[in-house]
């Protein structure tokens, strides 16, 4: 029985006054919650302050890139043990918006994926087609390239430790968002394919849908079969919407 994971990804919005009390609200409304995953992932300069506010409720915190060096002359960049030391359990690898505008490729993603999970991080990989390729019939395989340059780099035991977001890039941020049927139909062609690397693995992991979740839409995708909850972009920067979409996962 997998556990449903609901994931905010607030991008590069924010500040220390609004996370404050955004934060506080989490705690108050879920912070004891036992019953879903809940995470956060705050820009960088954050990061301590989610581990100051979130520390000791199951609310957990991550990051939304991390470095695929372990360190030294890579200006910019942070490390997955520098998000261990902040306590992050969780780090987005291959983000769309990673991919499109600062063009990572497959094999980066599969090493940052790799870098997080040597440091006991556990990634949450993004996959996801453009419009374009859908129109084109290529999503399955975009994603599945997409996967595949993670699993043959780390093998199916390392990739057990991580998490999958299906995010088609089509529905991040343009209020349009696949329908149930359209997420399952991914999701499922997604887990099929970890299945023939190691059936146990497939069955375990947590494949989120991301895409203009919103509070009136999780609940129908959630009820999808192998949609196992949410990454979600926008409306993680509302408590109240994010409580909600958290809810709609009960
Ligand atoms: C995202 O950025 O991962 C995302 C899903 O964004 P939104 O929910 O705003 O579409």
């Amino acid at each position: 029985m997998r556990r449903t994971f609901v994931a905010g990804n607030w991008k590069m919005n924010g500040s220390k006054a609004e996370n404050q009390s955004r934060l506080e609200a989490l705690v108050a409304a879920l912070g004891q919650r036992q019953d879903i995953d809940m995470a956060v992932f705050p820009s960088m300069p954050y990061v301590a302050q989610c581990q100051q506010i979130l520390g000791g409720s199951t609310v957990a915190w991550g990051a939304q890139n991390v470095s695929e060096h372990t360190g030294g002359a890579f200006t910019g960049e942070t490390s997955s043990q520098m998000l261990r030391d902040f306590e992050c359990r969780y780090v987005l690898v291959g983000h769309s918006e990673r991919r499109e505008l600062f063009a990572e490729s497959n094999q980066q993603v599969a090493e940052k994926f790799k870098a997080a999970v040597d440091s006991e991080l556990v990634p949450v990989l993004c996959v996801g087609e453009t419009l374009e390729q859908r129109e084109a019939g290529e999503t399955q395989r975009i994603i599945s390239e997409q996967i595949e340059a993670v699993l043959s780099l780390v093998g199916s035991d390392v990739f057990a430790n991580g998490v999958v977001a299906y995010e088609p890039v089509w529905a991040i941020g343009t209020g349009k968002t696949a329908s149930p049927e359209q997420a399952q139909e991914v999701h499922s062609a997604i887990r099929a394919q970890l299945a023939e690397a190691n059936i146990a693995m497939a069955e375990a992991m947590q494949i989120l849908y991301g895409g203009s979740v919103k509070p009136e839409n999780a609940a129908a995708i959630f009820a999808q079969q192998d949609v196992d909850g949410a990454l979600v972009g926008g409306a993680s920067l509302k408590a109240e919407d994010f409580i909600a979409i958290c809810d709609a996962a009960a």
